[in-house]
């Protein structure tokens, strides 16, 4: 009995692990990575200090770059190469990418004019680097050991703006500028995945010390904190930004009529502005001499009132600009105390008017909109990636879900929060799932764990919209404080660091005191989607019971809507626990006197595929 008994808890246990890739394995069994989700006491992540020189002089497209890397091997490994990452290579005509390229768009990509290691001319292959380019090591680097790399380059910046490139003649927009060492890491060694102009960025921890020249009257935005307001500013505008640092009203730092006067910054020919931010994946730029500058701040932590900056950077003609530092100020604010519910890990944010919708550390480049409160939901959601990926440091190029899952998660919240649930509820469902539950292609129903790397058609939805209703799902079956609790640990185990899926799936069952595997396991291993179809309402002892059949397979939470024949409604609402013994069919139960007329299944964002199915009336 006790032999048949433990062989059946086994088989049980075995059932519901999650599938693991080989190479991920690897890294449980080296003791990196725990099997109770928390990072392993092997745990280890390369390190590396830039210090980072670049001049802009527009209009002159040609950008110049210097800096030494001192790249720090944490790892166990002795490394006999380098892998670089050069992101603008993709503006090279001929490297790989996914979409079309305009002339506007292409470049010679990045030329080198010195690559040093630890002194020494470097053999490179340069002229033919697409985004990844492998430097060979004389001397091996040793566990523990560090290498410094002194390099100069330079690029022409691209007339046409993406991501990062000119934006106007005297406007340039600058990320994924200089040449970084890719991430080393446990599970997969050397990041070499081609940037193909899809998918995003996956990157270490550094610090880094960033000057930037530019020609007296441009003003200079960039992540990190400026270190020398007083040489690069004139004293009138130092005082107004030093304002903005206690300041909850918008304070306009530079206007058009100050901008018109050119007397902003110091009148040397060219200022240096020097930026400093440590333990972060990136750095980016703005430069502009006709943009102007809003700023105030929002207190973030209310344990220590510890404020953030919040700036803006744009055309004076943009009215939703106008609206971008208090709009990001309630941003900041709402995200910190609300979802996820941790304090704004950075000093400061800087919205700035570009064509990217996109985010980076400490700022966000979005696009002018005539919609105010699109522009909003825009700067919401790149504001929300601040927690993913840039403090938890998510491989967005092999799981975008694990930080676009939930942005756009957070940014379903706060606009409840902003507009009503109805109004988020409905454009949730316009902008995030009616495109995928609608399209029957196969690669939108492909598993969110499918590597980002290889999904193309699918990447949209399998990033965004499904892992979101994932989470939601899971709120819903937790319950938001048992959620929370979960997140919360989750964030504090992993922040800082480089966690993957099963890192996430392992903390939330250990971290919520429940095995979700099941759940997990059908959210995200699965080609399920969203259709329920209601088969049959039966009479039965103290009411009825419906029979329900889940085609599309996901483990959705839905309402139970009942219609009597005295003209009575009722909702019973059925979580996603539901579906934990049988994924395909079930019956609930409806306690009741009355007689019922008809029955709704109603998923609410949860759109279903076939709606058809979802009402039955009885006779
Ligand atoms: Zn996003």
């Amino acid at each position: 009995m006790l032999t048949a008994l433990s062989c059946f808890a086994l088989i049980q246990v075995q059932a519901q692990n999650l599938y693991m890739p080989r190479d991920i394995q690897k890294a449980f069994n080296k003791g990196t990575r725990q099997a109770d989700g928390n990072p392993g006491k092997k745990y280890w992540q390369n390190h590396g200090v830039y210090n980072i020189t670049i001049t802009a002089l527009p209009p002159d497209r040609n950008i110049k770059g210097t800096e030494t890397i001192t790249y720090e091997n944490n790892s166990p490994d002795t490394l006999k190469r380098l892998n670089m990452k050069l992101i603008l290579n993709i503006h090279k005509p001929g490297v790989p990418r996914f979409g079309d390229a305009s002339p506007d768009y292409l470049t010679s990509g990045i030329q080198f004019d010195k690559f040093l290691v630890n002194g020494e001319p470097a053999k490179i292959d340069w002229a033919g680097a697409s985004t990844n380019m492998a430097v060979s090591l004389k001397k091996p680097l040793a566990p523990h050991e560090q290498v410094k790399l002194d390099i100069d380059w330079h690029f022409q910046i691209s007339l046409e703006s993406g991501r990062e490139g000119m934006i106007d003649p005297t406007t340039y927009y600058l990320a994924y500028f200089y040449p970084r060492v890719s991430v080393y890491d446990d599970y997969n060694g050397w990041d070499r995945l081609p940037f193909l102009d899809g998918q995003e960025f996956y990157n270490d921890f550094n610090d880094y010390t960033l000057t930037v020249n530019a020609p007296k009257n441009y003003i200079v935005w960039a992540t990190g904190t400026l270190q020398n307001p007083a040489q690069v500013l004139q004293p009138e505008y130092v005082k107004r930004l030093e304002a903005s640092m206690t300041s909850d009203s918008t304070i306009h730092v530079a206007t058009a009529t100050d901008l018109a006067k050119k007397d902003i910054t110091a009148q040397k020919d060219q200022n240096s502005w020097i930026w400093k931010a440590n333990d972060i994946s990136d750095m980016a730029v703005g430069i502009s001499d006709h943009y102007v500058w809003d700023a105030a701040s929002a207190i973030v932590d209310d344990a220590t009132h510890r404020r953030a900056s919040m700036q803006a950077a744009f055309q004076d003609s943009a009215a939703d600009f106008h609206h971008a530092v208090q709009a990001g100020r309630h941003a900041l604010s709402w995200l910190s105390r609300n979802w996820p519910g941790v304090p704004y890990p950075f000093p400061k944010m800087t919205a700035f008017q570009g064509f990217a919708d996109m985010e980076y550390p400490m700022m966000v480049n979005d696009s002018h909109t005539d919609d105010i409160q699109f522009s909003a939901f825009v700067q919401d959601h790149e504001i929300a990636h601040t927690y993913f990926p840039f403090y938890m440091g998510i491989n967005e190029s092999r799981y975008a879900f694990m930080d676009e899952g939930w942005a756009t998660t957070f940014e379903r919240l706060i606009g409840t929060d902003e507009v009503g649930a109805e109004k988020a509820d409905q454009f949730f469902k316009d902008f995030r799932v009616d495109r995928w539950i609608h399209d029957p292609a196969t690669s939108e129903d492909l598993p969110i764990i499918t590597p980002s790397s290889e999904l193309r058609a699918g990447y949209g939805n399998n990033a965004y919209g499904k892992p979101a209703l994932s989470h939601f799902a899971l709120k819903d079956m937790l319950g938001d404080e048992l959620f929370k609790k979960a997140l919360h640990g989750y964030m504090d185990r992993w922040h800082g660091k480089h966690p993957i899926p099963w890192d996430y799936f392992n903390s939330m069952s250990n971290l919520s005191g429940r095995n979700l595997d099941w759940f997990f396991n059908n959210w995200f291993f699965t080609n399920y989607y969203i259709d329920l179809d209601l088969q049959k309402i039966s009479k039965a002892a103290g009411g009825y019971t419906a029979n329900i059949k889940n085609t599309g397979g996901f483990a959705v939470p839905f309402d139970v809507k009942v219609t009597y024949t005295d003209g009575t409604t009722q909702t019973i609402h059925q979580t996603p626990a539901v579906w934990q013994n049988n994924q395909k069919q079930i019956v609930v139960n409806i306690k009741t006197t009355k007689t019922i007329k008809t029955v709704t299944l109603d998923g609410g964002i949860f759109m279903d595929a076939n709606e058809k199915n979802n009402t039955l009336e009885v006779k």
